[in-house]
C-alpha cells in the first residue's frame, strides 16, 4: 500500500508537480484515444460517482477566446460548459469522458465524490493527515511570529 499512498501524492510537497501531470494525460488519452486502454494499472483514483458528475452545474460560455483545458479547443460563444466545483470550466463531453475513469480535476485535482468506499475512507484519511500538517504550521505560526 505504501507505494499507492506515493503515487497518489501523499506527501504535501510533491502536490506542486501533479497537476499537470494529470492534465497530461488527459490530453493523450483523447489525442490518442487511449481510454479505453486506462486500466487498473494506472492506478487512478476511481471515477466520480455518477450522482456527483449529474449534478455538476452547466454554465454558458459568453466570452471569446476561452479555451477548454482538455481539448485546449476555443469554447464556441453560447456554448455550455460544465463547472467543477473548483470552478474550473471544461467541455461537458470532455470532463464526463474523463471523470468516468477518475474523479479528479485534471487542472487542480479538486477530487469530485466516487462510490468506492475503500477509496471514500482513504480519502477521509489524506483530509485529516493535511488538517494534521495545517494545525501544526499554525501552532508553528503563532509560537514564532
Ligand atoms: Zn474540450
Ligand atoms: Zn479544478
Amino acid at each position: 500500500m505504501a507505494d499507492y499512498f506515493q503515487e497518489m501524492g501523499w506527501s504535501p510537497l510533491a502536490e506542486g508537480e501533479a497537476p499537470n501531470h494529470l492534465l497530461h494525460l488527459v490530453r493523450l488519452f483523447i489525442d490518442y484515444n487511449m481510454f479505453e486502454e486506462l486500466g487498473e494499472t494506472q492506478r487512478l483514483p476511481p471515477p466520480a460517482s455518477i450522482e456527483a458528475v449529474n449534478n455538476l452545474p452547466e454554465v454558458s460560455i459568453n466570452e471569446e477566446g476561452k479555451q477548454c483545458p482538455v481539448c485546449l479547443k476555443d469554447y464556441e460563444k453560447g456554448s455550455s460548459a460544465v463547472k467543477m466545483p473548483c470552478d474550473h470550466l471544461f467541455h461537458p463531453e470532455c470532463i464526463k469522458r474523463w471523470l468516468t475513469k477518475t474523479n479528479s480535476c485534471p487542472l487542480c485535482r479538486h477530487e469530485l465524490p466516487t462510490d468506492d468506499e475503500n477509496y471514500e475512507a482513504y480519502r477521509k484519511e489524506k483530509i485529516r493527515a493535511k488538517q494534521r500538517v495545517n494545525d501544526i504550521e499554525n501552532l508553528h505560526n503563532c509560537m514564532f511570529s
